[in-house]
């Protein structure tokens, strides 16, 4: 059975066109990623935003007509999307623009947007008859599965990287997933986990080489529109590794604007970390992709290869969005600034957006009235490791009120 809205599935770099069932992974032709592509009067014959007014699921499952499956899941009340978005005029304020909205996307049941990826495609998997679900991870894409397959009862391999970050790697084996960690980068065990999915017909949900991801991640882009009553931002931030999830963003409001539901597509801005910049650095170069050795400590977004790399180009391009590259050292502070400025709490990864838009505003991108959203992708408890190189250390004190007193009073300068 295939949903009624859906029309198959077209290459993102060649013209192959061809049904979403059988399901294939990626081109037959040329290998690269695919894109769903759906019948979108015959969303809008049974789903509009009046109808979506009136639905009272704030989960990701609202979307369920504008998502390649067939039904959502019975129990979805541990609840994946439906993620706040936040207003700080202060920071508006401090940078000239008329609004700035964070997506807080560390909100979701494993602390990152990666859950909306896993959730939709487990559902998927389901859907196809399988019982057991591999991915490679950097660590979130992993952890996020192991806490959605144990939520959903279906089993879960993970290889990641042994070096991620222990609280990522924690996460994985207390939701009782099968963690391998692997003696390698994440490249290396991407590549095996593909292997291994093909050899025993495991379903895999390694990211941009599966286009279901991208459908779950660009529920991020209908809940930002949703949530501003359907007039978008002008710009939005996007921390960039494999480049999936830009990619996505752009594919939720390349379908609202083929749905008429909004009018304008946002400027779509990539951030990367200097180390491992291979999608940035394309796109200033005008050349293709080229891997580079990566090396940066916001481990989400640290990728040799991109694995959504053609996809991640056109989202920038077609959206008029940027490339922006930050230093480690700017991403440590602009975590800390972050967290004292919002009460967020985003790993080196998520806040690398926040470092992106802080370039952005001092060269001067930004118009007073221009409204902006950061995309804040991943919990910072995940990775304390790295926000603690800018803590001061702090000496206990002894029980009395007198040493209480002076304690307080070394911390007035
Ligand atoms: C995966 C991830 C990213 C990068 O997403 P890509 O699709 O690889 O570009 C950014 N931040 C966090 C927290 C992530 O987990
Ligand atoms: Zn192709």
């Amino acid at each position: 059975m295939i949903p009624e809205a859906i029309l198959g599935l077209r290459c993102c770099q060649c013209d192959w066109e061809g049904p979403s069932v059988p399901f294939t992974y990626t081109c037959p032709d040329c290998s690269d990623n695919l894109d769903f592509i759906y019948d979108y009067d015959r969303i809008n014959a049974f789903c509009t935003p009046l109808s979506l007014n009136k639905d009272h699921d704030a989960s990701l499952w609202r979307y369920l007509p504008l998502l390649p499956v067939m039904k959502a899941p019975e129990n979805r009340s541990l609840r994946v999307g439906g993620t706040p978005l936040v207003d700080f005029p202060r920071i508006a304020q401090n940078n000239g623009i008329s609004r700035l909205q964070i997506k807080d996307d560390t909100r979701n049941p494993s602390g990152s947007l990666k859950d909306r990826a896993s959730e939709l495609a487990i559902q998927h998997a389901k859907e196809l008859g399988h019982d057991k679900i591999i991915a490679a991870s950097t660590g979130n894409a992993g952890s996020s599965l192991a806490a959605l397959t144990a939520y959903h009862n279906i089993q879960s391999i993970i290889l990641a990287p042994a070096t991620a970050p222990p609280a990522k790697l924690t996460q994985i084996l207390q939701y009782g997933a099968q963690l391998v960690p692997v003696n390698a980068n994440y490249d290396s065990a991407f590549d095996l986990a593909i292997e291994l999915s093909k050899r025993h017909n495991v379903y895999c949900r390694n990211t941009g080489v599966n286009p279901i991801l991208a459908e779950g991640k660009k529920t991020v882009a209908l809940e930002i529109a949703e949530q501003n009553h359907w007039k978008v931002p002008d710009h939005i931030f996007i921390p960039v590794g494999d480049g999936c999830i830009i990619s996505s963003v752009y594919k939720g409001f390349f379908d609202l604007l083929s749905l008429n539901w909004i009018d304008t597509m946002p400027a779509l801005h990539a951030v990367q970390a200097e180390g491992s910049a291979a999608i940035v650095n394309s796109l200033s170069n005008e050349h293709d992709i080229q891997a580079v050795s990566a090396n940066t400590l916001a481990d989400s977004i640290s990728v040799d290869q991109p694995r959504d790399g053609t996809k991640a180009r056109r989202a920038v391009i077609e959206s008029d969005g940027q490339g922006f590259l930050v230093s480690d050292s700017n991403i440590l502070t602009a975590q800390k600034l972050l967290s004292e400025a919002t009460g967020i709490f985003a790993e080196p990864a998520a806040a690398a957006a926040y470092a992106g838009f802080l370039q952005a505003s001092a060269t001067g991108l930004f118009k007073g009235d221009d409204h902006v959203v950061l995309l804040v992708t991943g919990s910072g408890l995940k990775d304390t490791a790295n926000a603690q190189k800018l803590l001061r250390s702090i000496e206990p004190v002894a029980a009395t009120l007198a040493d209480l007193e002076t304690f307080l009073d070394s911390f007035q300068d």
